[in-house]
């Protein structure tokens, strides 16, 4: 993200957004089908296919977080897919051994951590998927 961007998106941040319907959370586990959007398995055998601003997609399509459960706060679309909240309102949770955990990215050589899989802005190297309690 360069300097712009961060500006902007900390502008659409900052203001309030009455058009947005009523979030909901929905439970079960990611599914990565090949070559198609991911999808959440519910309860009652169903799968609801996911949607989410560029962030967001990059983790649900993250392979290391494939058939994990996780608990997404979102919104269904008027298509029947679940649009995921934007990534800067941590709407991504894993559920672990009883612990509700944020989805982080970490590097360890320049201690910089950032919630979507890639490489590293400070020195381009991968980062590593870093499930944690609580968000320092
Ligand atoms: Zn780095």
């Amino acid at each position: 993200m360069n300097r712009r961007q961060f500006a902007i998106s900390t502008l659409a941040f900052s203001v309030p957004c009455f058009a947005e319907g009523t979030t909901i959370t929905l439970h079960g586990r990611l599914m990565q089908p090949d070559g198609q959007a991911a999808t959440l398995a519910v309860q009652g055998g169903k799968t609801v296919t996911l949607e989410g601003d560029p962030s967001t997609t990059g983790v649900i399509q993250d392979k290391r977080l494939k058939g994990l459960t996780f608990e997404l706060l979102g919104a269904y679309t008027p298509s029947g897919a679940f649009r995921i909240d934007p990534i800067h309102k941590q709407a991504m949770f894993v559920r672990k051994d009883g612990k509700k955990l944020f989805v982080t990215y970490w590097c360890a050589i320049c201690s910089i951590r950032t919630y979507t899989p890639g490489i590293c802005y400070c020195c381009q190297d991968e980062t590593e998927l870093d499930l944690r309690e609580k968000i320092d």
